[in-house]
């Protein structure tokens, strides 16, 4: 019976893994080719496609399958696929039948048509426009937070989504505790001239800006028979299987880095999912395990790698070559010192290693305010200019570069949507140190260009898994440890303190 009740419940999550997977497709179209004229209709297509995704998964008879599925889990040992298939599936079936059908299907259809307002009010600099879509946002994520009644705070279950295990009452502390570390070496860096990126902002046109990104991330490790990359307005990384996980980027000729380490970036999150086993393919382990993990490996070879100088001393006289009018006369330390450059800016994205965090809190703090009703839609392009002046002692000249920058809250909920950013900048450096610890060439086969060892460890230790393991467990596993800043802070004052001679 048990081999009977397994099939039964692997067939329906592959359906509802095929009807998700659709609506990714539709999603990634959304993103980068799909004519403005096509929002209103793409919009219900998707809601359909989740909303019979969400029917079929919360169909009664998926519960009654996994009760019938616990004495197998328990005889199993934690770690098989077949015991983590069935804890996995019946969390999420716990979550998602707390969430009425309909409602699933109205927030989507809100957030697709939001997402198409914000790309028209983002280049018009309309916050207006977007405003009321907001507004009702912050309403759909209060009612969202609601169908998971005994939280200790309402934006609670909205980060459990996204990183579970964690909560205000972790974040806060654990946010106070890196602020405390991270403002002194900020303010080091004020009283020191800033670094010279001009070298950075001449003109590079975009097809080959376009070509370097891509070998690059070919030499990293992305398999491009399992992947593709497109043009889009804020670079994402989705997944249709384990055989086809694409990457967006954008470029900008006026400044090399922005495209190039955002393919890194989104490289770094497609190579997590590349690196899943196959086997869980179509199931819900076939998936990053949260934000925060997902997070670190995009950082990781993003920063950890591609902002290193063991990476750009191989490659960046392949750089050179490829740009040879633009920088034969930029040598390598000018260089690696402008990719490092340190200073407060306006830009999340944009944002260097040491003050980016400072950025994410900002943004954590208004979900928390704006879910408690502290402050007000309408008061939010203000209340963003104020924290920059105060936080990082910069002024947007407007909301484009203000309050309209991320797509997150236009696209998705209020709560939830940023800490993953900072947990990730943190468990990217403990999860490389661990790495290098067990594997001392590391540095050394990044000097020739080579990315195996550092890979190959990652999908030992983190990829392969997929959500097997939670958050916690999966850092545990990996480097011995629960999520520590130590190793963040430690990875900052060596780099930054060898660039700029801190103290
Ligand atoms: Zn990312």
């Amino acid at each position: 019976m048990t081999i009977y009740y397994l099939e039964d419940l692997e067939t329906r999550l592959q359906e509802v893994n095929d009807l998700n997977s659709a609506n990714a497709v539709l999603s990634w179209d959304q993103s980068t080719y799909m004519p403005p004229g096509g929002a209103a209709a793409r919009g219900r297509q998707m809601a359909t496609l989740s909303r019979l995704a969400h029917e079929k998964f919360t169909d009664p008879e998926v519960g009654r399958l996994l009760d019938q599925l616990r004495p197998y889990e328990e005889s199993l040992p934690y770690d098989s696929d077949d015991a983590s298939l069935i804890r996995v599936t019946r969390r999420e079936y716990e979550r998602s039948t707390k969430i009425p059908a309909e409602f699933v299907a109205q927030l989507n259809e809100h957030q697709a048509e939001s997402y198409q307002v914000w790309t028209e009010a983002r280049p018009a600099n309309d916050f207006k426009r977007v405003q009321p879509y907001l507004e009702k946002t912050l309403d759909l994520s209060r009612q969202l937070a609601n169908y998971f009644p005994g939280y200790e705070h309402i934006a609670d279950p909205l980060i459990d989504f996204a990183d579970e295990g964690m909560k205000v009452s972790k974040v806060r502390p654990l946010f106070a505790e890196l602020r405390a570390q991270l403002v002194p070496i900020v303010q080091a860096f004020t009283s020191q001239p800033v670094a010279d990126d001009a070298c950075l902002k001449q003109f590079y046109p975009e097809s080959q800006q376009l070509d370097f990104g891509l070998e690059v991330i070919k030499a990293l490790g992305y398999d491009f028979n399992r992947g593709r990359q497109d043009k889009t307005h804020h670079p994402f990384m989705t997944k249709f299987s384990l055989g086809d996980v694409r990457i967006t980027t954008r470029v900008q000729e006026r400044d090399l880095g922005d495209a190039l380490f955002s393919t890194m970036h989104e490289a770094g999150h497609a190579m997590y999912e590349q690196g899943i086993r196959l086997e869980l393919d179509g199931t819900p382990l076939a998936g990053g395990t949260s934000s925060g993990v997902h997070e670190s490996q995009s950082r990781t070879w993003e920063n950890l790698v591609g902002r290193s100088r063991d990476f750009w001393s191989f490659f960046y006289p392949k750089l050179q070559a490829a740009f040879p009018e633009q920088l034969k006369a930029v040598s390598l330390d000018t260089f690696y010192r402008a990719i490092n450059k340190v200073a407060p800016s306006l830009i999340r994205t944009d944002a260097d290693e040491v003050t980016y965090n400072l950025h994410v809190m900002i943004r954590f703090d208004f979900e928390i305010d704006l879910l408690e009703g502290k402050l007000a839609i309408s008061d939010l392009p203000e209340a963003w200019q104020a924290r920059y002046q105060s936080d990082l002692g910069v002024r947007a000249p407007d909301d484009r570069d203000g309050v309209l920058q991320d797509v997150h809250w236009y696209a998705g909920n209020i709560g939830g949507s940023f800490q993953g950013y900072t947990l990730g900048n943190l468990l990217s450096a403990q999860i490389f140190e661990a790495a290098k610890r067990d594997q001392p060439g590391i540095s050394s086969e990044m000097r020739e260009g080579r990315f195996a060892l550092l890979r190959d460890w990652l999908t030992q230790n983190i990829y392969q898994h997929g959500s097997k393991f939670t958050a916690n467990e999966v850092i545990e596993r990996a480097t011995g440890n629960p999520l520590s800043i130590g190793p963040y802070i430690h990875y900052l004052r060596t780099k930054y303190g060898e660039l700029y001679k801190l103290v």
